[in-house]
């Protein structure tokens, strides 16, 4: 199969004699999509207690409750490994992250002062990131850290694409996380891929590369709401080996796997740290989509 047959997509450029786009949303200060830096920073920078750690085993998942007001940190304990974050309101699960919109509302690639920011009909952060030892950056290859672009492997397009039964992708074991808080696969969502580095390439098709992280960089967020957390650590490990059964050559990729965590801390002074932070409001819309008769309340 010739090059030019896998890609709708052409190299050359072209112009329609239009000027350079600005981008279409950009959060500044005094903007409600902005992070107040002086604020996160001081979060960030504050003396704080580990209150907890909890392990994710490699090819697992796990699911934590942590209570708004909190700063948790997810970490590679033991060298470089994908994660697949999953976020949910405590008490509403229909609240949930919502990657596209962040993708538009910061970039494509999060890091520091970022927000993850929850779907329709609520539109709020559920966490805005306070530290990042790997982001901001981009390598020779365009690639980008922390992804918004893509989403968590799954078993059905494994089947799809190789034809073979596999349980341990990130959907699956997502899934199994969650279920004893009472969810199931359809509350599993578009994740953030922690720690993955990816990118369009000139076709404008997507590429993972391997992950950059070494032990000890972690990914750091100030939890905004009662939320439930719940992160993969990816069977593809560091995606130095992935394939869809295609990879004759690739060795075990149960080698390339390790364990994650989850760090929870207390700040040790909530009260003063957080004088100037107001809990995030859902925007209040009461349009009812043009519809006539009452308008519906929104559970927060
Ligand atoms: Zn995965």
């Amino acid at each position: 199969m010739s090059e030019a047959s896998t890609s709708s997509q052409v190299v050359e450029k072209t112009t329609y004699g239009i000027p350079k786009p600005k981008p279409a949303y950009y959060p500044h200060p005094g903007s409600p999509l902005y992070a107040d830096k002086e604020l996160y920073q001081s979060i960030h920078n504050a003396p704080k207690t580990l209150v907890s750690t909890h392990i994710c085993q490699p090819r697992s998942a796990i699911a934590i409750q942590i209570p708004a007001k909190t700063v948790f940190r997810i970490t590679t304990p033991e060298g470089p490994q994908v994660c697949d974050l999953n976020i949910w309101n405590m008490h509403n699960p229909r609240e949930r992250f919502w990657a596209a919109r962040t993708r538009q509302l910061h970039s494509a690639h999060v890091s520091t002062y970022d927000r993850l920011w929850s779907n329709l009909p609520y539109l709020r952060p559920l966490v805005t990131i306070t530290g990042d030892t790997l982001g901001g950056r981009h390598d020779e290859w365009g690639g980008r850290v922390h992804d918004t672009l893509g989403t968590r492997c799954d078993p059905y397009v494994d089947k799809l694409i190789s034809g073979e039964d596999m349980d341990f992708h990130c959907h699956s074991n997502l899934t199994r996380a969650v279920l004893p808080y009472g969810l199931t696969e359809f509350d599993v969502h578009d994740v953030l891929n922690v720690f993955q580095m990816t990118g369009l390439d000139e076709k404008d098709r997507y590429f993972m590369e391997t992950c950059p992280a070494v032990a000890g960089d972690y990914f750091e967020c100030f939890a905004e709401q009662d939320l439930l957390v719940a992160i993969s650590a990816c069977p593809g490990g560091d995606l130095s080996q992935w394939g869809w059964g295609e990879n004759e050559e690739k060795q075990d990729m149960v080698e390339c796997c390790r364990p994650l965590a989850i760090e929870v801390y207390q700040l040790d002074d909530v009260e003063s740290v957080l004088k100037a932070w107001n809990p995030p409001k859902v925007p209040n819309y009461r349009g009812n989509h043009g519809l006539t008769g009452p308008t519906p309340s929104i559970q927060e």
